[in-house]
């Protein structure tokens, strides 16, 4: 939960409170925070000792917290353009004014080409469940162009759930009780630190750490082992894993038939997936390869750790999918600390619910279109697309810097018939080029629930 600020109105100065929050970052940790907070102003962040998965801590990463919710670069004020788009030249207007004018260019815009000539646009910004979902009561209510798909973190639950049935894994905390942990693709020690403690807790029990990176990473200097296949060729990697598995027989034969689909399909597919031929193509030595699948498969309980840095490239979503298969192949899953640990948003996805946030009951019988949220920059200069897109808002999320094919997205966004709100904490590179910035708030200063 993230906490509100005092006002420094006449009735509250020279008043010290405490306000508990939630880290704001995208980060797998969500770490618990503790504001003290004087006549109205944060002056001091610290980690909150009560926090059970951080215990205090915080990372570096928001040791300028505070600095940067009271910087001067903050957007204050709504913003109406007065110079090219893209120039960041901007003046300062009133909320009733902004609000007027992006009213008045909604009736425009559906008025003339339907209202999914409009397209919201948002990302998880402060991590706030109330600011990712309640706008969109608005846009069900007006039946606007619908997004689909993620540009974070959705692949990945799709390869999951395509072996799986389910995007939901296991517990990362339930490491501690693992034997052998492979860490696959994955900086724990830096993007996931406070799990190390829990990963180190699993070795001085027993547990081996095997790290499989095509990078060195700072967790694979500190791995019992470390494997380094060349990059875009983990697939190959664990191919190899089942093929050896199958071939020696270590596969849990029990598990595989009570539990599994296809096993026979899986084991003519990795007949030509040899150690051999995979070390050639992950520039792996062959004995490497067969020493890591006979182990994976002998020591109970094993658990794979995995985040979403394999999914940003092309194909990603295989890399899951093919993962899922070792631990039901092994049977790891009977075991506590056995399984395939990766992101817990899954979890948290189920506690919420989004319906109620968002209210799709307000559509009626309208199916507006969807489109795909990767292709923003197709979809701004897509003349064909009928209708075009003519009103564009932009909330918790910086296109600019985060969609593809940026070059595209910028001609989109210099387009002179597109009206266009960004709604932002500073003058980021997709505000420069809005018509109207509305100001927009940190995570200190709003109250909303965040997953942790
Ligand atoms: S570890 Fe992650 S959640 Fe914790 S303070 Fe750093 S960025 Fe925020």
């Amino acid at each position: 939960m993230a906490s509100t600020l005092d006002s420094t109105d006449a009735t509250d100065r020279d008043v010290t409170t405490i306000a508990y929050g939630t880290c704001h970052h995208d980060c797998p940790d969500s770490c618990g925070w503790i504001a003290t907070v004087e006549n109205g102003v944060a002056v001091k962040l610290r980690g909150d000792p009560d926090h059970p998965f951080s215990k205090g801590e915080l990372c570096p990463k928001v040791n300028h917290f505070i600095d940067r919710t009271y910087s001067d670069k903050r957007v204050t004020t709504p913003l109406r353009r007065v110079g090219p788009k893209g120039s960041g030249e901007f003046e300062a207007i009133s909320w009733e004014t902004a609000l007027e004018e992006i009213s008045a260019q909604l009736h425009i815009v559906i008025g003339a080409h339907g209202a999914e000539a409009v397209l919201p646009f948002s990302g998880a910004g402060n991590q706030s469940v109330l600011a990712m979902w309640f706008p969109y009561r608005l846009w069900n209510a007006l039946g606007v162009t619908r997004l689909q798909g993620a540009l974070c973190g959705a692949v990945a639950g799709a390869g999951v759930a395509m072996t799986n049935g389910t995007k939901l894994a296991l517990d990362p905390e339930e490491l501690a009780h693992s034997k052998l942990i492979i860490i696959w693709g994955s900086n724990t020690r830096l993007t996931n630190r406070h799990l190390w403690p829990t990963i180190e807790a699993a070795r001085g029990g027993g547990a081996r750490i095997i790290v499989i990176d095509p990078i060195r990473t700072i967790t694979a200097d500190e791995a019992d082992q470390f494997i380094q296949p060349l990059p875009g060729t983990d697939v190959a990697l664990m191919l190899a894993m089942v093929h050896v598995i199958i071939r020696d027989g270590l596969q849990d034969h029990e598990w595989v038939a009570a539990h599994t689909l296809g096993f026979a399909e899986l084991e003519e597919h990795v007949g030509e997936w040899t150690p051999q031929r995979a070390a050639e193509i992950c520039g792996l030595a062959e004995d490497e390869i067969v020493a890591l699948a006979r182990e994976y498969a002998t020591t109970r309980p094993a658990a794979i750790r995995t985040l979403i840095g394999a999914e940003h490239r092309e194909h990603g979503g295989m890399f899951f999918r093919t993962l899922a298969c070792l631990p039901a192949l092994v049977g790891a899953w009977r075991d506590r600390g056995g399984g395939l640990a990766r992101s817990v948003g899954s979890w948290t996805d189920l506690a919420i619910d989004h319906d109620a946030l968002s209210r799709p009951d307000l559509l009626g019988t309208r199916e507006p279109r969807v489109l795909d949220e990767v292709r923003l920059a197709d979809i701004l200069t897509n003349s064909e697309l009928n209708p075009s897109v003519h009103a564009l808002f932009v909330w918790g999320t910086n296109p600019m810097v985060s969609v593809p094919n940026t070059e595209l997205l910028r001609k989109g966004f210099e387009r002179s018939d597109l009206f266009t709100v960004v709604h932002e904490q500073f003058l980021t590179d997709t505000a420069r080029y809005a018509d109207i910035v509305l100001p927009a708030t940190t995570q200190l200063e709003s109250v909303d629930v965040t997953p942790a």
